[in-house]
């Protein structure tokens, strides 16, 4: 087992565009994290085929959203890995396409828990690890945004546009704080993918209806977001931070 091998969390990483994300990190040589909410066979399936393909990988179980959660799952990194080099803020979830004025409190905190206060927990605590001033060595971060932060999701779900606001200013923010601590933090901004959100949803047809409006008139892949968000923690991305890549087929 190598010790010098990079260390990268992919949260929300056993399914979708996370999946792929790790798919791609561990054919790069980074010994991956593959954090998952609830659903393990996926996660497992994924870090078996990894090992079965020569690249190393743990499932840790915690939901995003839970500040014990993201602790332990940090404790659990650290453990068997050593320090992090590496985040990918992935982990979202949508709603059922609604109005504003037919949200529940109940669901707006949901929303906000794990896209939002989700990704600035376990940033925090890469921060702690990777940030040159706490006697870390430097790292990426990525957080993985949406086009609908422009967009709005209007009629659909504007919160979940909003919680990728949040993502966006965050990303700004952040990125010019640790700047100069060895740490680079972008986000992306992905167009329509072709993942199971869309079912999560309530909406299976989502892709079929979405992919006319979209100049390359077809959804993405979760391997064209990994490729971006692979691109963005590698040292070939060495000047850029504070950037939002979108990648939504000019959209
Ligand atoms: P997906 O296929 O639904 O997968 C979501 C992943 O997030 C799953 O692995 C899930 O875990 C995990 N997750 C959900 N809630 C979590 C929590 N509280 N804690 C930890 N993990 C949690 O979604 P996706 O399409 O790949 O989306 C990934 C990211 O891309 C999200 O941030 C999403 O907002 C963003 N995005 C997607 C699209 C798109 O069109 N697909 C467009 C723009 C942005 P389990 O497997 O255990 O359920």
């Amino acid at each position: 087992m190598s010790k010098s091998k990079k260390v990268l969390l992919v949260t929300g990483g056993g399914r979708g565009i996370g999946a792929a994300t790790c798919r791609l990190a561990a054919r790069a040589g980074y010994r991956v994290a593959v954090n998952y909410a609830s659903n393990e066979a996926a996660a497992t399936a994924l870090v078996e085929a990894i090992a079965q393909a020569g690249g190393e990988a743990l499932a840790i179980k915690g939901d995003v959203g839970s500040e014990a959660d993201v602790l332990s799952m940090f404790e659990t990194i650290d453990r068997a890995f050593g320090p992090l080099d590496a985040l990918a803020n992935n982990a979202g979830v949508v709603d059922q396409r609604a109005r504003v004025d037919e949200m529940s409190a109940a669901r707006l905190e949901r929303m906000m828990r794990i896209n939002v206060i989700g990704s600035m927990l376990c940033a925090r605590e890469a921060v702690k690890r990777m940030s040159t001033r706490h006697g870390g060595k430097g790292g990426a971060i990525v957080n993985i945004s949406s086009i609908a932060a422009r967009l709005g999701g209007p009629g659909e779900y504007v919160d979940y546009a909003a919680s990728k606001g949040a993502i966006d200013s965050f990303t700004i923010g952040l990125a010019r704080e640790v700047a100069g601590e060895g740490i680079r933090v972008n986000a992306i901004s992905p167009g329509i993918i072709d993942t199971e959100i869309h079912a999560s949803g309530g909406q299976p047809d989502r892709i079929e209806r979405m992919r006319r409006v979209v100049p390359m008139q077809r959804a993405g892949t979760a391997e064209e977001i990994a490729a971006a968000a692979l691109w963005l923690l590698s040292d070939e991305a060495s000047y850029t931070t504070g950037a939002n890549l979108e990648v939504g087929g000019g959209r």
